[in-house]
């Protein structure tokens, strides 16, 4: 039947990246590791998928990615497993299991890769997207979560992404939430028939969540809520206060944001996040933070972690780009001889770097120089019988039109001046 030959189309929330726009992708990536390995950052990769009680335990039982987000299934071995839904469980993990800790480096690492999270498809979120994500162990100064919003920043600047803003908070740690979460469950629980469904369940698992919820009626009832800076104990009201000093020092512009708790479980202290005002409701370029006890959680030494995720589609779509030319020689050729000289010297051209294109389709001269045209080749090599013979080819600059005899030296000297 006709309707079974058809392809299945691409999964809903995934995305096929054509040429040309890869290219813009490869500028943003090359950019990214070159400035991290800058700041001492080395890239580590890791496996897509993982055990699924890695991301149950590091990502937390409470987060909106482990109780509806996750791509898990049954292997054929019985074992349960999840294609990674965020980055930093998997690399706590690998430290681990290498005791990389051991090792005299800085422990900073950069990756960029495909996550996977059943959320509801819509402009700037995916099934699967991409992230850039770096993280930094064992540093308990708030100098670092300064230092790497600064790197956030000048990476966003360098790539040309303006109209963003930074926003910070602390979400204390495990001996000032639980006053915090104390007094804002109680408040939560007074005015609970104003708020979703979602959010009165989150009252009892975890109400910190309520502030991530975006419904209009939501967001204002919990306006009123305490905020959790208030409830910060010495040790973390200092850290904030000094990580807001920092940043003043690397003149970072930034908001106290104190709904920013973030979608994750396991933060501590510092989060933020850089928004840009031209992408919508999914407003998050990047967002990270502090997670001090994720290390010892999964039985590791007791080191600190602090970390970012930025989002490439969200960071493209607001990148400007402007594609440059390729510059490349286009072989035209006419016989079996020239046909074989043109191999030659395509191999020898490209050997020295020079990007070329021979194409094997037997076609008439004429056809083979239209086809330059189209695919606005920079030069045109032609090669016919005489041109054999002699060792003299045709070479025409397609901007200028101007077309000379040259040898193989004349080749070189003209692509390679330019
Ligand atoms: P998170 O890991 O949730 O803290 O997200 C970090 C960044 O990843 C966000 O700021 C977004 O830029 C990006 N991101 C998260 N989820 C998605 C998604 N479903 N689709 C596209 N980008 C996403």
């Amino acid at each position: 039947m006709k309707g079974e030959r058809k392809t299945p189309p691409a999964i809903k929330g995934t995305q096929d990246i054509l040429p040309p726009y890869v290219k813009k992708w490869q500028k943003a990536e090359t950019e990214a590791k070159g400035l991290f390995e800058l700041y001492g950052y080395k890239e580590i990769r890791t496996p897509v998928f993982e055990p699924t009680e890695l991301f149950q335990k590091g990502t937390g039982p409470t987060s909106d990615i482990v109780t509806k987000e996750m791509y898990t299934f049954v292997d054929k071995g019985g074992r349960s497993l999840t294609l990674r839904p965020e980055y930093t469980p998997s690399v706590v993990r690998a430290i681990i299991e290498h005791r990389l800790y051991l090792q005299p480096e800085p422990l900073r690492f950069y990756f960029i890769g495909p996550m996977f999270r059943y959320d509801k498809p819509q402009k700037g979120r995916y099934r699967q997207f991409h992230q850039v994500n770096i993280e930094v162990f064992n540093e308990k100064d708030s100098a670092i979560d300064a230092e790497i919003v600064e790197m956030a920043d000048i990476l966003l600047h360098k790539l040309g992404v303006s109209d963003i803003e930074v926003l910070v908070n602390s979400v204390g740690c495990k001996k000032c939430r639980p006053s915090y979460h104390q007094e804002l469950k109680s408040k939560a629980q007074a005015q609970k028939e104003l708020l979703c469904e979602d959010c009165q369940r989150k009252i009892e698992t975890n109400p910190l969540r309520i502030f991530d919820c975006k419904k209009e009626t939501c967001r204002e009832v919990s306006q009123e809520f305490p905020k959790i800076i208030d409830f910060l104990c010495s040790e973390c009201k200092e850290h904030f206060e000094k990580f807001c000093s920092y940043l003043d020092s690397y003149q970072i512009p930034f908001r106290v944001e104190p709904r920013l708790v973030r979608g994750l479980d396991y933060y501590t202290k510092t989060t933020f996040e850089i928004v840009s005002s031209r992408l919508g409701s999914q407003d998050a370029v990047l967002g990270g933070g502090r997670y001090d006890d994720m290390m010892t959680e999964f039985g590791g030494p007791d080191i600190c972690g602090i970390g970012f995720a930025m989002g490439m589609e969200r960071l493209l779509s607001v990148m400007p780009y402007r594609a440059e030319k390729d510059q490349f020689l286009y072989i035209v050729y006419l016989g079996e001889e020239a046909k074989k000289e043109g191999m030659e010297l395509v191999r020898e051209l490209r050997r020295e770097g020079v990007p070329c294109l021979i194409e094997y389709k037997d076609k008439s001269l004429k056809n083979q120089m239209s086809r330059a045209n189209k695919l606005e080749a920079t030069w045109t090599l032609i090669i016919g019988e005489e041109e054999v013979k002699s060792g003299e080819y045709s070479l025409k600059n397609m901007e200028s039109g101007v077309q000379e005899k040259v040898g193989r030296e004349g080749i070189r000297e003209a692509v390679k001046g330019r």
